[in-house]
């Protein structure tokens, strides 16, 4: 162990990762008087491969955060404000579901580039490191309870009381500190691309599409701008390997493979490459956090298993994981029972929505009939809420 104590560059609390969950941990600490610094390996603004769809809860929970934020968001020009989702199941007549709450879509280059900077704007106890990756985490035994966090080729450390993980889906901090690792039927893969030259675009409308042939799985069509989108393809990592599926094959195959969609796309050009990347599923329950560190956003696996959409509860998280840290520093308890109190309120708001979604999800894996069923039993309010657990 190379550090004497006290070693400099010590901060009450390091967030590591500047997605959602990361970057709203450290405007909530914003009232606080504690130190926060506030890493990422990238440099932003950073291409994040997403649906760019932001829900409702998203929005209305970063407005409890930080109000001002979200009002200078609403004006911000390069997003589309979301009405309605389609959803379009096996060739049924679609289905159109109407959002009462606030939903936007947005390139997360941009989203979470404005978000970053909203941290700088009106959290001024926040440190950002920028392009820095973290790859060493050590339990300091000359301190108890205090976390050497850095990079070791660059030979640059921090110290911590209190250690964030929102470094997403790989997460060094689960990694490190706890035992949860990666499994098939709890995780989710999805491709992304942005196309322009995309027919029959509605500026305020999401469009879902499922195949008999591609189940258990989803197609999308988020919209950008009149004629560009978000397309993308995603499935359950487990079905991906029983079938040998080759997801950046399948996205293609799928448009060929709808009468509609190919009709659409026959004249778009494709920007960019596609991208892929793994969804950590909220169908299993992990540990999110122990004596000095907590786990917010996809390094908890929050991912809403039936829609694959975690923002809004990266969001979530990284509001009750600031709270809960200050609460911890209020009675100086680091203990991990006094931190296990953020799994246990978390799961209070999100859990049964997760539960929900995880039935949903084995139902229709298990039996995929029962899509068209409810999709012919749409008229039935029943089955309409049930088709909004799937978006
Ligand atoms: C293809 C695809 C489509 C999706 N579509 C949607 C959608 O439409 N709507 C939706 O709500 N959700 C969607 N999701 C899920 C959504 O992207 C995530 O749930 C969300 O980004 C979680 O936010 P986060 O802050 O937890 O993690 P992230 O957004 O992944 O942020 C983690 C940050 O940590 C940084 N980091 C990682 N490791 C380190 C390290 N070692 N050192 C320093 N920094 C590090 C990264 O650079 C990154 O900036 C999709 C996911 C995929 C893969």
């Amino acid at each position: 162990m190379p550090f004497k104590s006290p070693i400099p560059n010590h901060y009450d609390i390091i967030i590591i990762g500047a997605g959602p969950a990361g970057a709203t941990c450290a405007l909530q600490l914003r009232h606080s008087k504690l130190n926060v610094l506030l890493i990422d390996k990238a440099t932003f603004p950073r291409s994040k491969t997403c649906g760019d769809a932001i829900t409702g809860r998203s929005i209305k929970t970063l407005f409890r955060c930080c109000p001002e934020l979200v009002e200078q968001f609403r004006t911000f020009p390069l997003k589309t404000e979301i009405k309605h989702t389609r959803l379009n199941i096996n060739h049924h007549k679609p289905i159109d579901i109407h959002w009462v709450n606030e939903a936007y879509c947005c390139r997360r280059a941009d989203f979470d580039q404005a978000f970053l900077q909203g941290v700088r704007q009106y959290a001024p106890n926040v440190q950002i490191v920028e392009g820095f990756q973290v790859n060493d985490i050590i339990e300091d035994d000359t301190v108890p309870g205090r976390y050497i966090v850095g990079n070791s080729n660059q030979q640059r450390y921090f110290s911590t009381q209190f250690l964030v993980g929102s470094d997403g889906t790989q997460s060094i901090v689960g990694k490190k500190l706890t035992t949860t690792r990666l499994e098939q039927n709890h995780h989710a893969g999805a491709v992304r691309a942005y196309f322009s030259g995309v027919k029959g675009l509605h500026l305020n409308r999401t469009e879902v599409f499922v195949l008999p042939e591609f189940m258990p799985g989803y197609f999308w069509v988020f919209p950008l701008s009149e004629d560009t989108a978000n397309i993308g393809f995603g499935m359950l990592t487990s079905s991906i390997a029983q079938q040998k599926i080759n997801l950046k094959e399948a996205i293609y195959a799928f448009i060929q493979a709808s009468p509609e969609l190919k009709a659409r796309f026959d004249e778009s050009t494709q920007e960019g490459k596609l991208e892929g990347f793994g969804l950590a599923l909220g169908s299993r329950r992990v540990p999110m956090s122990g004596e000095h560190f907590l786990l917010a956003g996809d390094a908890a696996s929050l991912i809403d298993p039936a829609s694959g959409e975690g923002i809004s509860n990266a969001i979530v998280s990284g509001k009750m994981a600031a709270e809960t840290i200050v609460a911890a520093f209020e009675a100086q308890d680091f203990s991990a029972d006094f931190v296990k109190d953020y799994d246990k309120k978390l799961f209070k708001i999100i859990g049964k929505e997760l539960k929900t979604s995880t039935i949903l999800l084995r139902s229709f894996l298990f039996a995929p009939k029962l899509l068209d069923v409810s999709a012919y039993l749409m008229g039935n309010p029943f089955f309409k809420r049930l088709a909004k657990r799937l978006m």
